[in-house]
C-alpha cells in the first residue's frame, strides 16, 4: 500500500446518525471533529472531496407522515435536517483550517450558497472541500440519493459510503457472529440480495453511471484515508 492516494476526486456519504455518537439525536461535536479530521486528511493527500451528509440524527420525513402528517412537509423538515449537519461539519474543517462551502438545493442565501454544478466545479478547481447540503432538494428522496446524483454530476470516481460497520456483511455482523464481509459485489447483486447499503434509487443511478460504491466504517480512525491509498477495510461494489 503506498501513500499516494489512487482517486482524485470523491464523492463521501456521511449519514446523520454518525454525527450523534452515542447521544441518541443531534450532534456530538467530538465525533464531527473526528471525522472532519479523516476528511482533512485526504484533502491534505490532494484527494478533491465532495460530502454528502443526511438528517436522520436530527428528523425524517417519514416521522410525520407515520403520525397521519404530510410526508411532502415532513421531508421538508429533513433537508432542514442536513443543512444542520452540513453547517455542523464545515465548522469542524475551519477549525482544521481546510477550505470548506456549503451548497444547499434549498436556496437560503443568508446562510449558505445555492447548490449549482458549475459553482461546485469552481469550489473544487480552488482546492474547497464542497458540503453538499439539503439532499436532491426534493420530497421523497434520501441522502443516499443525493450522493449517488452528486457523485456523477461532479463525475466522482467512486461514493464512499461511511457506514457504522466495515462493509457490506451476508447478515448483520453485530447480530450474527457467522456474517462475513464481502470483499466486492455488482451493482446488480446488491439490488437483487437486497443488501442494505444505500436504498435501490441511488445503487440504480450508481450502476447508471459505472461509479463504483465503497462501503467502510466511517468510526474507524484513518479509515478513509487508508481506502483513498488503496487499502483499508471495505466492500467495493462496482460493475
Ligand atoms: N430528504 C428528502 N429529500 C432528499 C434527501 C433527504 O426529503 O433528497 C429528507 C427525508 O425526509 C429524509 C431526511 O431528509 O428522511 C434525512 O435524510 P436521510 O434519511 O437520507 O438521512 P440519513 O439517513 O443519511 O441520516
Amino acid at each position: 500500500m503506498s501513500s499516494q492516494p489512487i482517486y482524485k476526486r470523491v464523492l463521501l456519504k456521511v449519514s446523520g446518525e454518525a454525527l450523534m455518537g452515542s447521544q441518541g439525536f443531534g450532534i456530538d461535536v467530538a465525533v464531527a471533529d473526528r471525522i472532519a479530521d479523516d476528511i482533512a486528511q485526504a484533502v491534505r493527500m490532494g484527494v478533491e472531496v465532495g460530502l454528502v451528509v443526511g438528517g436522520g440524527n436530527i428528523f425524517r420525513g417519514v416521522a410525520v407522515a407515520s403520525k397521519g402528517g404530510d410526508r411532502v412537509t415532513g421531508d421538508h423538515m429533513g433537508m432542514l435536517a442536513t443543512v444542520i449537519n452540513a453547517l455542523a461539519l464545515a465548522t469542524s474543517l475551519r477549525k482544521l483550517d481546510i477550505e470548506v462551502v456549503v451548497l444547499s438545493a434549498i436556496a437560503m442565501p443568508e446562510i449558505c450558497e445555492s447548490f449549482s454544478q458549475r459553482r461546485t466545479l469552481h469550489h473544487m478547481a480552488q482546492g474547497r472541500v464542497v458540503i453538499f447540503a439539503g439532499g436532491t432538494g426534493n420530497p421523497f428522496f434520501t441522502t443516499d440519493s443525493a450522493g449517488a446524483l452528486r457523485a456523477a454530476e461532479i463525475g466522482a470516481e467512486a461514493i464512499f459510503k461511511g457506514t457504522q460497520v466495515d462493509g457490506i456483511y451476508s447478515a448483520d455482523p453485530k447480530k450474527d457472529p457467522n456474517a462475513t464481509r464481502f470483499e466486492t459485489l455488482t451493482h446488480s447483486e446488491v439490488l437483487e440480495k437486497g443488501l442494505a447499503v444505500m436504498d435501490v434509487a441511488a445503487v440504480a443511478l450508481a450502476r447508471e453511471n459505472a461509479i463504483p460504491i465503497i462501503v467502510f466504517s466511517i468510526h474507524e480512525k484513518g479509515g478513509f484515508g487508508a481506502i483513498l491509498t488503496g487499502g483499508g477495510r471495505k466492500t467495493i461494489v462496482t460493475d
